[in-house]
């Protein structure tokens, strides 16, 4: 699974991050980038349920 944060959509709520900081950030404009694209396995799980809590769907898994 490849994650991708789409920060031209991205509001900075700090979910994805709180949910799955494995895989998500918040940088320095305060906004979340993926720290790895690839998503490792066991945290599959974790970054669908950020996907789906993102209030802007501003997450991408492929
Ligand atoms: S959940 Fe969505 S809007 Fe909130 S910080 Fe993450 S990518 Fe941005």
């Amino acid at each position: 699974m490849i994650a991708h944060v789409e920060k031209d959509v991205c509001i900075g709520c700090g979910a994805c991050p709180s949910i799955c900081p494995e895989v998500f950030e918040m940088d320095e404009d305060g906004l979340a980038i993926a720290l790895r694209e690839q998503v490792p396995e066991d945290q599959e799980e974790l970054a669908e349920e950020a996907a789906e809590s993102c209030p802007t769907e501003a997450i991408i898994l492929n």
